[in-house]
């Protein structure tokens, strides 16, 4: 068996996956900024994210994953301000929508999800950590981030910060890779703005150093993983290094992640702020499944390349989930089996190659293209059924969207239930709508004497 190989950024190679501690992988991924929904593109990378623990999981490692929620930055203070709300008025909706989105998605949930404003102190005494050794200087009431203190500032994002201004320094949370420049850890208190009282003075912290101090609570001073999308490169994860480095001394992360853009159908980044984002609300309103949805994410490109969005591709997701149904359904029930050790091989294969899902999906449909036809003649042996049903159940570890046909029989006996309740005390109206609900899940009832009976109809 060959070994998990993952591509590092910090390398720019695909390198052997070798955890510090064995059996165990830490792994920070940088969550959501709760001031809106999450978009699309933003799940396309927690979607990678679940793939990755998935995968490790798989593998036998136990995981501990830690994701924060950013719960104070520049929009969330601007947005709070605006609707005369305290921060935590403000996110609490964005943050129970985002919970909701990941259940929706079948996305695994992380160990622990940190918020920034939990942390305050922690982030204090890791800044002080840093004036100990010489990382800091103030300005005007905000600590600052002395990059030309770190020499090697620069290395994840291959800059060259040798022309670099000493001083020239930087107080907004986003800004552009041709800017690197000294940040900000704290910022001084802003009339109008909610704030904290601390050593530091009175105000609040920097969007980057709520993500080191947080994973070296939850993780210890080194972790295996950390990942998130290619936006954060620079200058986020960037700054999070010289932090956490700055402080410790010890190599912060030993494996850099990051998954490419999703974009929109003519090449943009989808993004909040060029408004040609999608969320996952307005994708179930417009009639997809969220298998569909996740499908689409997930298998639509490899990590590492941009994946165009576009109702084709959604289309394309929701009949290659109905075609893994189809062939479930098809199987029929089957006894317990082993996978046949050549698909499954090849698919364990391209997962172990830098996670590569759409030539995992490319094998398993290869594979269902050729088993149908002895299905269809009747030729395939119940082993031969069995073996397929457990790796189409293999497959759907990771894929997590095949509803297997005894899944859908406890949906279908569970509303029938329902429907008897109804109908039991005269709500023809909710027996109906569960009727049609069924007939949409493409199943007919039939009422008899004996009770009431189903069938399929697709
Ligand atoms: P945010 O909520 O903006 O802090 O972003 C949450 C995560 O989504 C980060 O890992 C970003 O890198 C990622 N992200 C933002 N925009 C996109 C996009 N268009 N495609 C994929 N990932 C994205
Ligand atoms: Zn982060």
């Amino acid at each position: 068996m060959t070994p998990l190989r993952l591509h590092n950024t910090m390398s720019g190679k695909v390198e052997q996956f070798v955890p510090l501690e064995a059996g165990h992988v830490r792994m920070y991924t940088c969550g959501p900024t709760v001031h809106d929904y999450s978009h699309i593109g933003n799940f396309r990378t927690f979607l990678f994210e679940d793939l990755l623990r998935r995968v490790l999981l798989q593998q036998g490692y136990r995981v501990t994953q830690v994701m924060n929620l950013t719960d104070v930055e520049d929009r969330i203070i601007k947005k709070s301000a605006e609707h005369g709300q305290t921060i935590d008025e403000f996110t609490e909706q964005y943050i129970e929508a985002f919970f909701q989105d990941l259940d929706t998605l079948r996305i695994q949930r992380a160990e622990h999800y940190p918020r920034a404003t939990q942390h305050i102190f922690e982030m204090v005494s890791l800044i002080e950590r840093l004036t100990e050794n010489r990382h800091t200087y103030v300005a005007d009431g905000s600590t600052y981030f002395r990059i030309s203190s770190f020499p090697r500032y620069g290395a994840l994002a291959h800059l060259d910060v040798s022309g670099l201004k000493a001083g020239a320094r930087v107080d907004v949370d986003e800004y552009g890779k041709d800017d690197p420049r000294d940040f900000v850890l704290w910022k001084a208190r802003k009339p109008g703005e909610q704030s904290w009282e601390t050593p530091l003075g009175a105000g609040r912290p920097g969007w980057h150093i709520e993500c080191s101090a947080m994973s070296m609570q939850y993780l210890g001073e080194q972790l295996d993983i950390h990942a998130g999308g290619v936006d954060l490169i620079f200058p986020h994860h960037e700054d999070e290094i010289a932090q956490s480095e700055g402080a410790t001394g010890k190599t912060f992360a030993r494996y850099w992640l990051h998954a490419e853009h999703l974009q929109d159908a003519t090449g943009e980044k989808m993004s909040k702020r060029l408004r040609n984002f999608s969320t996952v609300r307005d994708l179930l309103a417009e009639g997809y499944t969220p298998r569909a949805i996740r499908y689409a994410l997930l298998t639509g490109a490899h990590y590492r390349s941009p994946l165009a969005f576009s109702t084709e591709l959604l289309k394309a997701a929701d009949s290659a989930v109905k075609r893994l149904d189809e062939f479930a359904v098809r199987l029929g029930s089957v006894g317990d089996a082993e996978a046949p050790a050549e698909i499954r091989d090849r698919w364990d294969e391209s997962l172990r190659d830098d996670l590569n899902l759409p030539a995992a999906v490319g094998h398993l449909f290869e594979f269902i293209k050729a088993f149908n036809p002895r299905l269809e003649s009747g030729k395939a042996t119940a082993e031969e059924r069995a073996g397929a049903m457990a790796m189409l159940r293999h497959a759907n570890r990771i894929l997590d969207v095949i509803e297997f046909p005894e899944a859908v029989d406890a949906e279908v006996e569970k509303l029938i239930a329902e429907r008897q309740t109804a109908r039991d005390r005269r709500d023809f109206a909710r027996a109906d709508e569960i009727r049609q609900q069924l007939l949409g899940m493409g199943i007919q009832l039939d009422d008899t004497r004996e009770g009431t009976r189903w069938k399929r109809i697709r």
